[in-house]
């Protein structure tokens, strides 16, 4: 569905699977739990699902010639850690604009983990006193204007790389890639589990997926706690991404599973059943996941296969989608493990 855009390899190629026996066994057996594990996609600053994004929006960046990547997200932002490693890789400068956009308080918060990692990369990070919004954010065209007043060719890319004419496009990827996978196992998944924040995770998923009639097997975990806003975001980049790759059907609300019982407290902050599942997944497959994004869908994902929402003998693909170090963010919630 991809031949006619232009990809700039940032990953190591398909991201593995791995089927997740222990787990699937703790939680009674009657369903088969896989990973797809986007966490080890790249050797790019650990990766995650940002990475799969930018690979189609890079050679728009260097089509226009520009020489600095601005982009936002919050403190402890995955997406500003990977964009800041994809200018080091592409030898560009990079403005990073990291809002307060998580109601937590660590001592470290602003030290230690993604941010961390995208000062040590040459990122020029400034720190903004504003909440979170998924939306398009003034604080981010004002670095833009700042990097041209300066004498920069910015290339401006908004939050989690989500609406952007090509955002959209990795994840189609995705599910071309996990048909591949498929093809080789010589089964197909029944359903795979997301979590969902600025959308075009799930969006490019939902026109992937749909070209297999899969879409509404695509279930969306909201980690944003602003589920109506994340809803109609997710609906505006799949109908986007599917006009761009000529699926030839329209995306409707129907095919949307976008589940908003997961992301309490807020954003950000994770519950105790967030931290108990983050434990299960860490204690039974020594899988990590963090309080964020991906303990959230883990989460989601135990609950929904205790309740029995997926048939027995059903096979789910669980995306991690990466994100692990936010983690050391939140040292004192962990202090005993
Ligand atoms: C950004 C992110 C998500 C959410 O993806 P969106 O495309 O923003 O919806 C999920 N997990 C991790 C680890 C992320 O960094």
């Amino acid at each position: 569905m991809l031949e006619r855009f232009e990809r700039y390899p940032l990953t190591f190629g398909p991201s593995p699977l791995e089927k997740l026996d222990r787990l699937s066994a703790r939680l009674g057996g009657s369903v088969e739990i896989w990973a797809k594990r986007e966490d080890c996609n790249s050797g790019l600053a650990f990766g995650g699902n940002k990475i799969r994004k930018l690979e189609y929006i890079v050679p728009d960046a260097l089509a226009r010639n520009a020489d600095t990547l601005v982009t936002i997200g919050g403190v402890q932002s995955n997406h500003t850690r990977q964009v800041a490693a994809v200018a080091a890789r592409l030898g560009m400068k990079c403005r990073l604009v990291q809002e307060s956009w998580v109601p937590f308080e660590d001592a470290v918060y602003d030290r230690v983990g993604n941010i961390l990692l995208s000062r040590i990369m040459g990122a020029e990070v400034e720190l903004v006193d504003e909440g979170f919004d998924i939306g398009i954010r003034e604080s981010w065209e004002r670095a833009i204007e700042d990097v041209k007043a300066r004498g920069g060719r910015p290339y401006p890319i908004p939050a989690g790389a989500s609406v952007h004419r090509y955002g959209g496009l990795g994840f189609v990827g995705f599910a071309e890639e996990v048909r591949a996978q498929e093809a080789e196992l010589g089964f197909r998944f029944d359903y795979i589990v997301a979590c969902t924040v600025t959308g075009s995770t799930q969006a490019g998923m939902l026109v992937g997926f749909a070209r297999d009639g899969r879409a509404d097997r695509v279930v969306g975990i909201d980690a944003s706690f602003t589920l109506e806003q994340t809803r109609a975001q997710v609906m505006g980049i799949a109908r986007n991404t599917a006009e761009l790759v000529e699926l030839g059907r329209e995306i409707t609300d129907d095919d949307l599973v976008l589940l908003g019982d997961y992301a309490h407290p807020a954003y950000g902050v994770p519950s105790t059943a967030t931290n108990d599942a983050m434990r299960l997944a860490a204690r039974t497959e020594g899988m990590m996941t963090d309080p964020v994004y991906e303990g959230k869908s883990m989460q989601g994902m135990i609950d929904l296969v205790r309740k029995g929402y997926f048939p027995p003998g059903s096979r789910i693909l669980y995306a991690h989608l990466g994100g692990v170090p936010a983690i050391n963010a939140y040292s004192y919630i962990y202090r005993n493990g």
